[in-house]
């Protein structure tokens, strides 16, 4: 194994990055920068026809936007690239050869339309047919014709592939996979096909690209998701047929549905209204960033899909989960995936950042939607009352507006709760007296209330919920006295006014 710790992401270009290859970054992020590792990432893109434009671009950005930055990737090349794999093919033709060479690969001339016939015929008689050691001498090979056939053949420009040896007569029958979620898992070989490697388009496969790239770029430790376990007896077979050491594996829990039934899939954000991206792609499909998440709570409900400290505690800063994390402590159960949890790491997440943070997105959102200047004061007033009330970043401006814009309605059941008889009268005398004052001191307004309250015979609270009704068009929001305060005196005589006009 590679002294340091070395791992990878390596996603296929086959489309937006769903979120369940997010957390297999995530994992392999966490599990460098708690070793002191380096993390990768190299884009497996041999299969030209799966590729899909602008897939590759949106793993840099999903990424980056998650703050999951590679130490080393196709932008940002260590010494052991290419980082691409389709700019490998050289290193794979060698490595090959050099199986091919210990008699542990062979070229295979059958077609598909063979292959085909061989299947069905295997499936009349309620069989499956496997290409592997009980029929590869029977079928069209290097093994089975002579050297100098296979020569001509090669020559003449016959399609073939390359096909691993998986096993011979002699060899041990189970190979022992060991995995860190999972244990020891052995496999016997005698049941497993004698895989391709090689394909006829001239481009490896997935299986050997991948163990051939993990053993140069000196990956010491393989995380990824529980759909490659499969794979996971040829890739051994794969480094001990090379005489390489095997890097150690971890293979991730599934993530499942929110009904728990089923795997996760891309179609579900669009069936059941959450999103499953990082960010959008295309025109329709929404991320979690264009859903209002910040990063680092999508990074921290992720990270707890399937992994957690041992302890109760469920809110994380990346820093934390950094020196926590252990691949011990991954389940392997699979784990639900759960949208309204999912908002309440949101909110968490918004409620701890310090208010100066929190007041730079409110001023964002106050320049996209208004030409008002703020000064620091009054930025940092709203900010504080609005910051409890925000789930999603999309809460924002509606938790805003009421700082720049008369309400548009007042709730009816509101009115009907809090709009008495005399209330017209307490308002335009709170309005009268207010003229006055340009800057509305929280206790002076107070005591205002309170003796206009007094002076009409009734109780403060009279008059505090038709004023917020009257300011905000409900009766929720921020505290009253801060936020007359924060709106002036001239805002809330206007919005009486107004008010008055809609109401009585
Ligand atoms: N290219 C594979 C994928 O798209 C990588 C699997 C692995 O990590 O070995 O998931």
């Amino acid at each position: 194994m590679a002294d340091s710790v070395r791992v990878r992401f390596a996603p296929s270009p086959t489309g937006p990055l769903h979120i369940g290859g997010v957390r297999t970054a995530l994992y392999n992020y966490l599990y460098a920068k708690k070793n002191n590792g380096s993390f990768l990432l190299r884009i497996e893109d041999t299969d030209q026809k799966r590729t899909v434009s602008g897939a590759e671009e949106y793993i840099y950005s999903a990424l980056e936007w998650l703050g999951i930055v590679p130490d080393e990737s196709p932008k940002h090349e260590g010494s052991l690239g290419p980082y691409h794999q389709s700019e490998r093919n050289e290193i794979y033709e060698k490595w090959v050869q050099i199986l091919i060479d210990k008699g542990l690969a062979y070229y295979a001339f059958d077609t598909l339309e063979e292959l085909d016939a061989h299947r069905k015929e295997h499936e009349k008689k309620g069989k499956t047919f496997i290409y592997n050691w009980h029929n590869r001498l029977k079928l069209k090979n290097s093994l089975s014709v002579s050297a100098k056939e296979t020569g001509e053949k090669i020559k003449s420009g016959a399609p073939y592939v390359i096909r691993f040896l998986m096993w011979n007569d002699g060899d041990d029958e189970v190979v022992r996979c060991p995995d860190i979620i999972r244990g020891n898992v052995d496999v016997d070989c005698k049941l497993l096909d004698d895989k391709i490697l090689y394909k006829s388009d001239g481009f490896p496969t997935y299986h050997f690209a991948n163990v051939v790239d993990d053993h140069l770029m000196k990956i010491s430790h393989v995380i990824r998701g529980e759909e490659w376990l499969p794979s996971l007896a040829l890739h051994i077979k794969l480094y001990d047929a090379f005489g390489w050491t095997t890097p150690s594996f971890a293979h991730l829990p599934l993530i499942l549905k929110p009904n728990g039934k089923g795997k996760l899939s891309k179609r579900d954000g669009d069936q059941l209204g959450f999103p499953v991206f990082p960010i959008q792609w295309g025109e329709e499909m929404k991320g979690y960033r264009e859903t209002g998440f910040l990063p680092e709570a999508v990074v921290n409900f992720l990270a707890l899909l399937g992994w957690n400290n041992g302890d109760e505690q469920e809110v994380f800063t990346i820093e934390e989960m950094i020196s926590l994390f252990d691949l011990n402590r991954v389940h392997h159960a699979s784990a639900r995936f759960d949208p309204e949890k999912n908002k309440w790491f949101n909110q968490q997440h918004i409620q701890a950042l310090s208010l100066s943070s929190f007041a730079q997105l409110c001023k964002a959102e106050v320049e996209r939607h208004t030409q008002t200047y703020l000064t620091d004061e009054k930025l940092l007033s709203m900010a504080e009352m609005v910051q409890p009330r925000v789930v999603l970043l999309g809460d924002l401006w509606p938790a805003l507006k009421i700082f720049f814009e008369a309400p548009d309605e007042y709730d009816s059941k509101a009115i009907k709760k809090v709009w008495k008889e005399n209330t017209a009268t307490l308002l335009q005398t709170v309005a009268e007296r207010l003229v006055n004052e340009d800057h509305l001191k929280t206790d002076a307004f107070k005591s205002l209330l309170q003796s206009i309250a007094e002076g009409a015979g009734t109780g403060i609270g009279a008059l505090m919920g038709p004023l917020r009704l009257v300011l905000v068009g409900s009766l929720t929001g921020p505290d009253l006295l801060q936020l007359t305060h924060t709106l002036g005196a001239r805002v809330v005589i206007d919005r009486i006014n107004i008010a008055l006009m809609e109401i009585s």
